[in-house]
């Protein structure tokens, strides 16, 4: 990688905040070898999680080993400062499967921060910028409070739950986007003013309780996996000790306590109007909504080893310190707890997403780009995947170079951007497996196979990282083929795996190689996937081909979806309602399934 001197006279982008969306877009241009400014309220805070103390879960996990594979930072801090280790759904299909770590939050950040302030090319400031410099319709930098204009000929927005932020306890309001942190107030009316559609949305946070007075003798232990399964695709760090979570739950006391309380909320006194995060509703939404419901669980999180904190997931609020109190105490194992920190909700400015193209820059101001919660989603690898995203895109466009776009059958991220510019949001968006039609194949053991090309090319990952990818197709190439060669009882292993309760580790004495020299778990872990579902991966494989050569087939407007034999009624009327106007645009309606596309092609097909 180029060094301070050769980057002199390089295009400059800002990456306007710090937080998961801002960091991966900084650290990507430099290390593609670009020059890069990341102005953020406070430089203490980068990567700093807002919220739980973990990274990954269903489909996130994907995302962030996709970050992974494409040379990006949260991989890596995740392993280095993971507390516990979990694949989540280790029973379901490989396309479900997850992982997901319990992290130190102090560590993670710190990490952050240490890794930030080492990467030639990149400078931090403490700033905050209040509004763009535009010249025609093209970004030529910001305005700042204490720097005055800094000049750029890219911009990367990633304000987070920072603009126009308000936080809520109770009757209790004050500007910020964070505890503690600042906010953003006079950048969204600059961009009201450029003719961008802002909306507001909302999310919220739990109490933070002392450790040192929680009885977690009454509580289930969780504890992590006894092999971890790594975020990370570099070389390991491996995990000493793991840290046992905990679980207790809300009881019909506790329900009490809140429904009477209900109207003490800012969300149902209507002072907060934007939507809150569906799968995340705050504790006392989840008692308004689901009335019949005895008990809540409570996943009880450590923060930090430095710190004593715990993270009560579950209990989100806004509801008056005094309540917060009073139902916490109970809760088993809670009754003496200690509240370091009430919590909160945030309401904030979010820009329609569908003001952006596929990089990620706005339709409006050429070399403006946003990404992370600004753009309607809510979570750490929803912001981390969209700010490498826009840091590679933006640094491409500031050479003059074509973009960089990955498909929604080449990996989450793909289906992220897709859903964000094309869609747009009407609540906080989250990723889920089912949001990606292609999850076979794109599953989080096999990311690096998928983007470790790209990742190379974009000059985004190194040599080492290169070669171990290469290494790993290599070995499962030849896993392939020794599966097919080698037989037990006279019937292939390919064929053997196939049958229930078979595992790869029952053929060791067929397949010696595949349990010596460069195999490892991992490896071992994608080739009996790709054996165990061989048939269906070549089905979605080939279906992919077809798709991509059919994605332009027009759809005429008067086209009778009830004329299509077999096609579920639910698409029928998913297609009526959208009307696409090609298959490309069919594809992407939310819940089609790829035998509704199929069959929908071969009726086209027919009526032509
Ligand atoms: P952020 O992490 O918010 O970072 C924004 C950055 O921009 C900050 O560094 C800030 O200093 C900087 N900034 C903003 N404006 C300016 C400016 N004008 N000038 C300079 N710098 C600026 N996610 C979940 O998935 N589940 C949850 O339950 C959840 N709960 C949350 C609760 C709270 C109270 C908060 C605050 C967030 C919560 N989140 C939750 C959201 C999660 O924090 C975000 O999804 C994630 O941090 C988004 O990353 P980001 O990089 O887009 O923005």
């Amino acid at each position: 990688m180029s060094d301070q001197k050769e980057r002199k006279g390089s295009p400059h982008v800002i990456v306007v905040g710090g937080g998961h969306a801002g960091v991966e877009a900084a650290f990507a241009i430099a290390r593609m070898g670009g020059l890069c400014t990341l102005i953020t309220l406070d430089a203490a805070a980068l990567g700093r999680m807002s919220c739980n103390p973990s990274i990954g879960g269903l489909a996130k996990g994907q995302l962030v080993r996709e970050v992974d594979a494409l040379g990006g930072l949260m991989g890596i801090v995740a392993d280095r400062t993971a507390l516990q280790f979990k694949l989540l759904n280790a029973s379901k299909g490989p396309a479900v499967q997850s992982p997901r770590s319990q992290n130190d939050n102090v560590a993670y950040n710190d990490a952050v921060v240490s890794w930030i302030s080492a990467c030639p090319g990149l400078t931090v400031l403490e700033d905050e910028v209040t509004g763009l410099a535009l010249d025609d319709a093209k970004v030529v930098g910001v305005h700042t409070k204490k720097n005055g204009w800094v000049a750029s000929e890219a911009v990367i927005l990633t304000t987070g739950t920072f603009m126009g932020a308000k936080m809520f306890t109770g009757s209790e309001e004050e500007e910020g986007g964070r505890k503690g942190e600042g906010a953003s107030m006079s950048l969204a009316h600059d961009l009201k003013q450029f003719g961008f559609r802002l909306g507001r949305l909302k999310t919220g946070t739990p109490p933070r309780l002392r450790a040192a007075t929680i009885d977690f003798s009454v509580m289930e232990v969780q504890e992590g996996d006894q092999a971890p399964t790594y975020f990370s695709f570099k070389a390991q760090d491996t995990i000493d000790q793991q840290i046992a979570c905990h679980i207790t739950k809300t009881n019909p006391k506790t329900h009490a306590i809140i429904e009477a309380n209900l109207s003490s909320s800012p969300m149902h006194q209507g002072r907060i109007q934007g939507k809150g995060p569906r799968y995340c509703p705050s504790i006392e939404d989840k008692i308004y909504r689901f009335a019949s419901r005895e008990s809540h669980q409570i996943f009880v999180e450590p923060e930090s080893l430095q710190t004593d904190l715990v993270y009560p997931n579950g209990v989100s609020t806004s509801l008056p310190a005094e309540v917060q109190a009073e139902f916490l105490r109970t809760i088993p194992g809670f009754e003496k707890a200690e509240i370091v920190r009430m919590g909160y909700a945030v309401e904030y400015d979010y820009v329609d997403p569908t003001e952006l193209d596929q990089r990620l820059m706005t339709k409006k101001v050429k070399g403006l780009f946003h990404a992370g919660q600004v753009n309607g989603t809510t979570g750490y690898e929803e912001a981390a995947a969209q700010g490498i995203m826009a840091g590679i895109n933006a640094q491409l466009f500031v050479r003059g170079e074509a973009p960089f776009i990955l498909r929604r059958d080449e990996a989450y991220i793909g289906v992220l951007i897709d859903d964000l510019v094309t869609r747009g949001v009407q609540e906080p968006y989250r990723m889920f497996t089912s949001l990606a039609e292609h999850r076979l194949v794109l599953r989080h053991d096999n990311a690096d196979l998928r983007l470790s090309a790209h990742g190379w090319r974009l000059n985004l990952i190194d040599e080492e990282r290169w070669t171990r990818a290469q290494l790993r197709r290599s070995l499962l190439e030849e896993g392939t083929a020794l599966m097919k060669s080698r037989r037990a009882g006279g019937i292939p292993l390919s064929q053997l795996l196939k049958r229930p309760q078979q595992r790869l580790a029952d053929y060791q004495d067929e397949i010696p190689e595949i349990f010596s020299g460069s195999w490892d778990d991992e490896c071992r872990r994608s080739l009996e996937i790709e054996t165990l579902y061989e048939g269906y991966i070549a089905r979605q494989l080939s279906f992919i081909e077809k798709l991509k050569k059919s994605e332009g087939m027009k759809i005429p407007p008067d086209f009778d979806y009830d004329k299509v034999p077999s096609l579920r009624g639910e698409a029928k009327e998913k297609f009526r309602a959208v009307s696409p106007g090609t298959i490309g645009q069919a594809s992407r309606i939310s819940g089609i399934s790829q035998p509704d596309l199929s069959l929908l092609l071969i009726a086209l097909k027919r009526s032509t």
